[in-house]
């Protein structure tokens, strides 16, 4: 299940720009409450590892493309710290058991970064939400909520890495917090699948980067 999400993800990610990368797009099926999907996960490969080796072009080029691939996401926050993941809890307000619909993650009026390319598909203001933006990532949405400022407009391009909002405490929040809310295609995913996707990315193009040097 989670190999499948990333490796839709990182269809969505590169398939604007027709990259090196050929991943056909799965329909990953979204299970609300699956244990699983709060248990770390196991070494991922990534079956384009050899579609990236850049047969007959220099090694400048090679280098260009894995810095582009380390540019293509980004962390959220400039640190993660995970205060509450997804899946079942006890609920901070009812005190009854009740479903986390993402993950909650350490910020104090911090700014927050799109994580991948995109376009901003909604800004608003509710009750529970507070201050949020979602995202559009291909078949994704990411929302992002209790923020204090939203930066960007309805309907704009956003580049991963892009300011995109700032954090804080609005609407049903117990303190000041990120509150990210991940879909695929309407249904709820957990939004770790995506933050491991961003660090598997990064640290390959990382590895990559080094054995180029
Ligand atoms: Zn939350």
């Amino acid at each position: 299940m989670k190999v499948i999400l990333i490796l839709s993800m990182l269809s969505v990610c590169l398939s604007a720009k027709a990259q090196f990368h050929t991943v056909a797009r799965h329909q990953p099926v979204c299970r609300i409450d699956t244990k699983k999907a709060l248990s770390p996960v196991g070494k991922v490969s990534n079956p384009n590892k050899e579609s990236v080796s850049t047969a007959g072009k220099s090694t400048a080029h090679e280098h260009s493309e894995w810095v582009r691939r380390y540019m293509s996401v980004s962390y959220p926050l400039k640190r993660i710290t995970v205060t509450s993941p997804y899946g079942y809890r006890t609920d901070p307000f009812s005190k009854k058991r009740s479903r986390h619909n993402g993950i909650d993650l350490r910020a104090k009026g911090e700014e927050a970064y799109a994580m991948l390319s995109g376009v901003v598909g909604r800004v608003g203001q509710d009750k529970r939400s507070g201050k949020f933006v979602t995202l559009r990532h291909g078949g994704y949405t990411v929302s992002y909520c209790h923020l204090s400022q939203v930066l960007v407009r309805q309907g704009t391009s956003v580049m991963p890495g892009e300011v995109i909002a700032i954090t804080g405490n609005t609407g049903r929040s117990t303190g000041p917090h990120l509150h990210l809310t991940c879909k695929y295609k309407n249904h709820c995913v957990d939004p770790d699948i995506l933050l491991q996707f961003i660090r598997e990315t990064k640290n390959e193009a990382v590895t990559q980067l080094g054995v180029l040097e």
